[in-house]
């Protein structure tokens, strides 16, 4: 029995995991263990004998069965431990921040604008790039040897079909198929064979529309100067007479410039003011062309939106827009995530 107390002590030792130890406590007290081997021994001894010898075996049973106790908790706890230090979070290293994308200052700036005349009421909708010549012009009262077809050169797809040179046309396919009252801004790209530092063969601009009965000139103003005030805040904003084929009277719009304050800089030619937007209350004609009744009138305004852009972020060349250098657009994700 010493022996073999002696040969577990040192076999529980050298025990790492519970597979192993199930092995040696079935070897010791199961079935067919040396322990239990001993029970079986007994049967042959006197009585007296039997008592005293039993209380031993049970003894080293009882012990045996205890260190294995003792033994399992032990690797109960290693195990634990071990898992705490391979899975221990160093609290001290960086963050992996998750990079989030920026919103392009062109998709931004046509929804800080969406956004000012939706809370005017206006709603927005959307035209298509490739026009039929007669919405892009004729319609508009620009008729096929109007003079005003000089001040946009074309991409014609063929004789009847070009891509749009504003987004004018949309104010036409609106009218066509909605009885008035119509009040809506529509945002989109347009092109022109033209190519400089501040121009683009490509670029975005946003019409607005509003047709009612009674509409003056002076609402036309009230909304421009609500619109360029929520967008580029307290600045002065002047109306001039201009020419265009589709509204009359017509105006341009321009605000103090918001470089210099109006003290007059190099952005606005030493003036004080930036020309913004063209205006004006929709001429007869196009009302005529799109089968509106004699009661209706209103007025239309169209703006670049690149030009926006350029003013309130301080941009100074039209082709950043274009060139998805990701340095350049990185710079808007701060401010994109701030108001949208
Ligand atoms: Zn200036």
């Amino acid at each position: 029995m010493n022996s073999i107390k002696k040969e577990f002590d040192s076999l529980v030792k050298s025990v790492e995991d519970k597979e192993s130890l199930k092995q040696l406590k079935s070897s010791f007290v199961g079935k067919k263990g040396k322990i239990t081997h001993f029970f079986k021994q007994m049967n042959g001894l006197p009585d007296v004998s039997k008592r005293e010898f039993g209380r031993k075996i049970n003894e080293l049973k009882g012990y045996i069965e205890d260190e294995i106790r003792k033994k399992s908790q032990e690797i109960d706890k290693f195990v634990k431990q071990r898992a705490l230090e391979q899975e221990l979070i160093d609290i001290s290293l960086p963050a992996r921040i998750n990079k989030f994308g920026a919103v392009h200052p062109i998709t931004k700036t046509i929804i800080e604008i969406e956004n000012i005349f939706q809370s005017l009421g206006f709603n927005v909708e959307i035209g298509p790039e490739i026009e039929y010549d007669k919405y892009n012009f004729e319609m508009l009262n620009i008729p096929k040897e109007h003079p005003a077809r000089d001040m946009q050169d074309t991409f014609y797809v063929n004789d009847n079909v070009l891509l749009r040179t504003h987004t004018s046309p949309t104010q036409i396919r609106i009218m066509k198929d909605t009885p008035p009252p119509v009040m809506f801004v529509s945002p989109g790209k347009v092109y022109r064979r033209d190519s400089d530092i501040t121009h683009s063969p490509m670029f975005h601009q946003i019409e607005g529309l509003l047709i009612d009965k009674n509409i003056r000139f002076s609402d036309l103003k009230g909304v421009l100067i609500q619109f360029l005030q929520m967008f580029f805040g307290d600045v002065p904003v002047r109306f001039r007479p201009s020419y265009f084929p589709f509204t009359e009277p017509s105006a341009e719009v321009d605000i103090g410039c918001i470089m210099c304050k109006g003290k007059g800089c190099r952005v606005c030619s030493h003036t004080g003011f930036l020309e913004v937007l063209g205006c004006g209350m929709v001429h007869p004609n196009v009302l005529a062309n799109v089968e509106y009744g004699k009661e209706y009138n209103g007025f239309a305004f169209g703006l670049g939106i690149e030009r926006f852009a350029m003013l309130k972020y301080g941009i100074d060349n039209i082709k950043l827009f274009f060139e998805n250098d990701i340095r350049f657009l990185n710079q808007f994700s701060y401010m994109a995530g701030k108001t949208l």
